[in-house]
């Protein structure tokens, strides 16, 4: 199979790049650029934001990497694949030897294809035979995907069509600011919106919260105990839906124990919100006739996030909401491939088809399909913050392969997690373009990107979309795949073992997934060229997918969803006199994630060239800061600088920063390492930080 032999040449229907809303656009390739059409797709109605319509400017980006590099007497230079792959396989095979298996250690991410989040799971157990593997979606869902086991036995961000939300007549968003970071997401909230129903639930006034009838800006990291108060409420006020909860749930008694302490009035003193809204809140969704509770990073990216977004489903269990036609409970998803990538075995601690590497049936099965013995896969390893953190270390890897994850922007603590790479004896990134993490690395890979290669997505309520190739790849560049097959075969694995088409790995991963949560099994790229709608699980050809989840049962044995009792503990790292206020970190729409890309963007980093901090006006005021003036903001980790932007409608106790940025702007050079005990997240949306002038002291 070769990339350049199949490239059409007319337009082609495919996916946005970016986000997991993965609006439908159609690529025609035209002599020097590639013109973006967007599509009628149901995620996307045949809308598109700024990321998107200038998506293509990447594909003809200077910035393109298109040779390997290698790093000799200190620096980066050019080199030939042979070289590099050698380079990087007898090393590997070096310091295995000399340090064990566990010393070779793989970072993949979210917006890699199923395709290449499934072959690099396999790559690390089977041809690396390390237990050392994680990946960004960890700073992402995995508080939401926890959460989600839990209460519903299976975790699908939404378990639901986006469609149906436009037949809501309430809609309760925490933590999420769709209109700025997916905007086309937003028309699907028009009914709420028309009937006076969307309620926001966010610190910060955001372009969502000003869309919305009501606006909840609880200080940061109490929303878990804004949701206890407002379940209260629920009980107080008689919304509970009993026949619901004795019908289809189990565990309301221990929940009720801790939530009877949590009066509105008391909830107010710690929030901030006041007791009546907390209880207009329970009414609205109660009395609506489709409701919907929505979550999202700003839930779950907490110390204490998996029983943050624990809280909210308790609440929209209590209403009834979960697995009933038009109502629901969902997590929105942010990564492009943030919902896939998590199914597939790029987890520490997973097998294919969300399967678990500790339980000795799913080792058994997804051994027989990797023609290897079960003893021979390794068992967990450390999460995505653990993993960076012990690198180098005595106990940790030496080596660290980076697939589509920019960690020295993206990860908290980022100075650290710098340190930490450059003690490695081995760093291999594979990317498009030099980012800041593989500006550090000992070998660079110029790998495709989206429009050069073919390979599926799982968007963020599950349905599975086929990215077509629509361009020829520069010379010189190579896939995910076929680097993967490359190293394999130079680690002495058998070339057929690493396919590097990617139909072909996916009718692996279909055998792979076949009976686990995440069944891909009945999906083909045969049903996703004739344009199916497929939303997992689809255990056979001839099964139509699941749009909606849970209407007849949840997914626990017994068929009821689990309530799970949670209190409220604040957040890990409160403010005090050294560091008196509180900073919360995001997006902005011109950006995605670290930057890698949309920083390479001329119409967007024109839009957006630099670091930013939201503050009020009067905290910037006392601390000899003006409006355009640049601050230095610091915490425990570190210290950033950024441009003050004064928001009167920030809380005067807390400061915003998007964390696209770079170098001494990286907004994560502050933000707390802490990590939820369940599902490992960071706590990146809160973290006590002081605000001053640049050369002086606040
Ligand atoms: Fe759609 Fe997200 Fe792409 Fe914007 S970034 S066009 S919302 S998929």
């Amino acid at each position: 199979m070769t990339l350049t032999a199949t490239a059409p040449a007319t337009a082609v229907d495919t996916h946005c790049p970016y986000c997991a809303l993965q609006c439908g656009m159609s690529l025609t390739p035209r002599p020097g650029e590639t013109q973006v059409t967007p599509r009628d797709f149901p995620a996307n109605a045949g809308g598109l934001c700024q990321k998107g319509w200038t998506s293509a400017a990447l594909l003809t980006s200077p910035a393109r990497l298109t040779t390997p590099l290698v790093r000799v007497d200190g620096e980066l230079r050019p080199s030939t694949w042979d070289t590099a792959l050698d380079l990087i396989a007898r090393k590997l095979t070096e310091i295995q030897a000399a340090h064990g298996k566990d010393a070779a250690a793989v970072f993949g991410g979210g917006g890699l294809t199923n395709e290449k989040a499934y072959l690099l799971g396999k790559f690390a157990r089977v041809a690396l035979r390390t237990s050392q593997i994680d990946y960004n979606g960890r700073f992402c869902m995995s508080s939401a995907a926890a959460a989600g086991n839990k209460a519903f036995g299976i975790d699908r961000g939404l378990p639901f069509p986006l469609t149906d939300l436009a037949e809501a007549d309430a809609v309760l968003l925490v933590g999420a600011n769709p209109a700025e970071t997916m905007p086309p997401f937003v028309q699907h909230l028009r009914g709420a919106t028309d009937a006076g129903g969307l309620i926001v639930v966010d610190p910060r006034r955001t372009p969502t919260a000003e869309q919305a009838s009501l606006h909840l800006a609880p200080a940061p990291g109490t929303d878990l105990a804004l949701a206890l108060g407002i379940l209260h409420a629920v009980v107080a006020d008689g919304l509970f839906n009993w026949s619901y909860v004795d019908t289809r749930t189990r565990g309301f008694d221990a929940v009720w124990r801790i939530v009877a302490r949590w009066w509105p009035e008391r909830v107010e003193r710690i929030t901030g919100v006041a007791a009546a809204d907390q209880r207009r809140v329970a009414a609205k969704l109660a009395r609506a006739r489709n409701a919907y509770v929505l979550t999202a990073r700003g839930t779950e990216q907490h110390a204490s996030g998996a029983d943050t977004v624990s809280a909210w489903i308790n609440l929209a269990l209590a209403l009834g909401l979960p697995g009933r036609k038009g109502s629901g409970f969902g997590c929105l998803t942010g990564q492009g491939n943030g919902q896939g990538g998590r199914e597939h075995g790029q987890k520490a601690d997973q097998l294919p088809g969300y399967r678990k590497i500790d339980d000795p049936a799913a080792r058994e099965h997804v051994a027989n399909i990797w023609g290897v013995e079960p003893d021979e896969l390794p068992g967990p390893g450390r999460s995505a913050y653990e993993l960076l953190d012990a690198l180098g270390t005595e106990d940790g890897p030496r080596a660290l392969l980076v697939f589509g994850s920019n960690v020295v922007v993206s990860a908290p603590r980022a100075a650290h997690v710098a340190e930490r790479l450059s003690t490695l004896d081995l760093l291999v990134v594979a990317d498009l373009v030099l980012s800041e993490t593989a500006a550090l690395a000992d070998v660079v890979l110029p790998v495709t990107q989206w429009a050069e290669e073919e390979g599926t997505m799982t968007n963020l309520e599950g349905r599975i979309l086929l990215r077509r190739q629509a361009i020829r790849p520069p010379a010189g560049v190579r896939t995910d795949l076929e680097v993967l097959n490359g190293l394999a075969i130079r680690l002495g694995q058998p070339a057929d073992r690493f396919p590097v088409d990617a139909e072909t790995v996916f009718t692996e991963l279909r055998a792979a997934s076949r009976g686990g949560l995440a069944d891909y099994s009945g999906i083909s790229y045969e049903r996703l060229r004739a344009g199916e709608a497929l939303h997992w699980p689809v255990p056979a050809e001839t099964h139509p997918g699941t749009p909606r989840l849970f209407l007849d049962r949840f997914a626990h044995a017994d068929g009821r969803a689990r309530f799970v009792p949670v209190d409220h503990v604040g957040p890990a790292e409160p403010p005090d006199a050294e560091f008196p206020l509180q900073a919360t970190t995001g997006r902005v729409l011109q950006h995605y994630q670290s930057g890698a890309q949309t920083r390479r963007i001329e119409e967007l980093s024109d839009a957006v060239p630099e670091a930013y901090v939201e503050v009020h006006p009067d905290t910037a005021a006392r601390r000899g800061l003006a409006d355009g003036d640049r601050a230095r903001i610091a915490s425990r980790r570190g210290e950033t600088t950024a441009r003050v932007r004064c928001v009167p409608t920030m809380r005067p106790d807390l400061v915003f920063l998007p964390f696209h940025f770079p170098g001494d702007q990286r907004a994560n050079l502050l933000t707390n390492p802490a990590l939820d005990p369940t599902s490992r997240m960071p706590e990146f949306k809160v973290c006590a930080v002081n605000l001053s002038t640049v050369d002086g002291d606040s």
